[in-house]
């Protein structure tokens, strides 16, 4: 039999926009020690927009510009839907390309008039092993500096433009890394974009623990890596990617419009897509087990 005063608890919470689906992890989370967040899509829009680009001698924007959206055309990432639209913006038509491939963590690879092509962010050039030019490198830097995300086209081993996308912090996020520091817990940020982007983000949000350019597969490893400290820990995600790490934190919360590997994972789901939610699951749960003391 359910408890009553859980029973309570557990609709208390969906009608605030959650739903408990392990009520364990429900009590638990007034305990947190640490909440980890993924970056794109929960702490920030998600929403890129290519803002900047820039390519080697011999290879035109518009080129570079409309063979990149070829290789994207077959990807659901926001990366993919933001080089689509700048390509769409001036109007410009993809060539025909073939054998996609995605790589995760990391980028797409297509073949495009024959040759093999990827675009990608920096895990992809450490796997292609590709040297960046001296103004790509220049380019990166500032942009990340800048907290944009940069991505890269290489063509047959060569790395011929790069990419410059900007995303923005969502407005809830100072407040809730504001609630959370109140309410005594620690807050980390997990990403797969560059630890420049991960660092500019952070200090703007005042973020404790930041955790960049990790792999899909190592995500949960992060998480590990905080209980191994000793501490409860709870995760805030929605990618397919961060499907591990929600299994593996104390409390899996999946938020907004999570995938269904996200939402599988998942202990709690925040129904509407408010990061503010994480602080009021908290105190929920502190105030329902508290009265049942
Ligand atoms: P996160 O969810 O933390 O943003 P992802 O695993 O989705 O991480 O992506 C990590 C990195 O891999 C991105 O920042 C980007 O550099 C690269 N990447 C992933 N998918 C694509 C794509 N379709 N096009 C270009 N780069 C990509
Ligand atoms: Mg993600």
């Amino acid at each position: 039999a359910i408890p009553l005063v859980v029973a309570i608890n557990t609709s208390l919470a969906a009608r605030n926009g959650m739903l408990v689906r392990d009520r364990i992890a429900m009590e638990e989370a007034r305990n947190l020690d640490a909440i980890i967040f993924d970056k794109t899509g929960t702490l920030t829009e998600g929403e890129h927009g290519v803002v900047d680009m820039v390519t080697v001698d011999g290879v035109a924007e518009d080129e570079a510009l409309a063979l990149a959206a070829a290789v994207e055309s077959d990807s659901e990432h926001m990366i993919a839907r933001a080089i689509r639209e700048a390509a769409e913006q001036r109007d410009l038509t993809a060539p025909d390309a073939t054998d996609f491939e995605a790589i995760k963590g990391r980028g797409v690879r297509a073949s495009v008039d024959g040759n093999e092509v990827y675009v990608g962010g920096p895990n992809l050039l450490t796997q292609l092993d590709s040297e960046v030019p001296n103004h790509l490198q220049r380019f990166a830097d500032e942009a990340g500096q800048n907290a944009q995300t940069v991505v890269y086209l290489v063509r047959e081993r060569e790395l011929v433009a790069a990419f410059a996308m900007a995303d923005v912090i969502r407005e809830e996020s100072y407040a809730v890394v504001d609630a959370l520091h109140d309410l005594g817990i620690e807050v980390a940020m997990l990403t797969g974009d560059s630890q420049d982007v991960a660092n500019a983000v952070a200090n703007e949000l005042n973020i404790d623990t930041v955790f960049a350019e990790v792999l899909p597969e190592d995500k949960d490893k992060k998480v590990q890596e905080l209980q191994d400290e000793g501490k409860l820990v709870g995760m805030v995600g929605d990618g397919v990617n961060d499907a591990p790490a929600l299994m593996r934190a104390d409390v899996g919360i999946a938020i907004g419009s999570g995938t269904d590997v996200a939402v599988q994972s998942a202990d709690v789901i925040l129904v509407q897509n408010n990061p503010m939610d994480v602080v009021r699951l908290v105190k929920l749960s502190r105030a329902s087990y508290r009265k049942m003391q």
